[in-house]
């Protein structure tokens, strides 16, 4: 039988890896059955690479392990997936992803990765094993699929361990061993001498949680360029919607600003947002009521839509004329400018329109409910009934 492990390139699978190799009766299984395969999102810290190419892709490669990189091949289902590597000796971790990465879907939908909702990870990395599992190996002989949880992580082992594909055996040596992720950290160590970086996209909620961020933004501050595309990703969520950001809510931009040594990032920063094209878009939302409770949002349905394209001065200076035409004011922080047509209030349903100026990157896209939301947020007899 074959065993598939999920290959997330830290320090919980690594372990796993390094345990089966340097421990061979911890595994009881062949390594000509093992196949290591990695979902490469085209957003991993590049740090993260250089020890796998240093420390495992040689002993894959030694053991001649076969190993698989995989990434989607667009945005929609019917791209496929696109296969990086597949050779039993691996030189290269392709961190730089597909032709579809996880900062174009942000960018194309003017958001970022949302914390509460691992739809994203589901898509990038669950879906895209699914599929080369499903061609290469079939969908009727079982196969094993480890998973790296830790043993304490029982929440998400709970959640796996129905999913996928009919004939997967999920199986979770981690939690068989005990071992949580200092455990994992300690074994690293004392086999191969390195402390492993956690692994996690440079656009990752997660990264940025109290814990990890003094370690995200030093990876950030020694690799700028990484950062200058997370920043433009939040640049242009926020632009859209105020209320995002990296930090549940709270802007990297800010966080970087108020840290040493990230002046010549945010300098490189303010550079890309210069040579970018950019757009004036007109966002629409769609907010509806918990059932019974009017103060209470329920779903939000988002239509936007690119109106024109110029350059960063020309778009600043296009939404500074439209509010003036318009009678409204230009809501700025100083970085991002908006002209709120319709804004939101206390009670639900409701709206909001706004002009906002920002990159060209988004791509336009109403929501297929959107129509319907909007005409029920719309300001009408039971708004009034309710407010008076
Ligand atoms: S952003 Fe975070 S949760 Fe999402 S795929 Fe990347 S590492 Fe996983």
């Amino acid at each position: 039988m074959k065993i598939v492990l999920s290959y997330g390139l830290g320090a919980d699978s690594t372990a796993i890896l390094l345990r089966w190799l340097t421990e061979p009766e911890t595994r009881g299984f062949s390594l000509d059955d093992l196949i290591v395969i990695t979902a490469q999102t085209g957003d991993e810290h590049v740090d993260t690479a250089i020890l796998v190419e240093q420390h495992i892709y040689p002993l894959l490669a030694e053991h001649r392990i076969r190993t698989v990189q995989v990434a989607r091949g667009g945005r929609y289902e019917r791209d496929g997936i696109v296969v990086l590597d597949d050779t039993r000796e691996p030189i290269l971790c392709l961190t730089s992803g597909g032709p579809y990465t996880l900062a174009d879907e942000m960018e194309q939908n003017a958001t970022v990765p949302q914390s509460g909702n691992r739809a994203h990870s589901i898509k990038f990395k669950g879906w895209v094993i699914d599929q080369w599992i499903a061609a290469n190996l079939g969908t009727d002989e079982p196969f094993v699929h480890v998973m790296g949880y830790e043993a304490d992580e029982l929440d998400r082992i709970q959640g796996d361990s129905d999913k996928g594909l009919p004939n997967r055996l999920p199986t979770y040596p981690l939690l068989s061993w005990s071992w949580d992720r200092d455990a994992c950290e300690a074994f690293i160590l004392s086999v191969l001498g390195v402390r492993w970086a956690k692994s996690c996209c440079v656009r990752c909620p997660f990264g940025y949680a109290q814990g990890s961020r003094d370690r995200t933004v030093l990876r950030l501050q020694r690799n700028p360029h990484q950062a200058v595309g997370a920043l433009v990703m939040e640049y242009l969520a926020v632009a859209v919607n105020p209320r995002q950001g990296l930090l549940a809510g709270k802007q990297l931009y800010h966080l970087l600003a108020s840290t040493p040594g990230s002046q010549d990032l945010l300098a490189m920063f303010e550079d890309r947002l210069d040579e970018l094209p950019w757009a004036i878009y007109e966002v629409r939302r769609a907010f509806s009521a918990k059932r019974g409770d009017a103060m209470a949002r329920g779903t939000t349905r988002r239509s936007l839509r690119r109106l024109v394209t110029g350059t960063r001065a020309e778009m600043v200076a296009e939404i500074a004329r439209a509010a003036h035409l318009l009678g409204r004011r230009l809501d700025s922080d100083g970085r991002h400018y908006r002209v709120w047509a319709r804004e939101r209030n206390l009670l639900f349903p409701c709206v909001e329109q706004a002009l906002v100026a920002a990159p060209a990157l988004a791509h336009d896209k109403t929501h297929p409910t959107f129509d319907k939301a909007w005409q029920a947020g719309l300001l009408g007899p039971r708004q009034l009934a309710l407010a008076l």
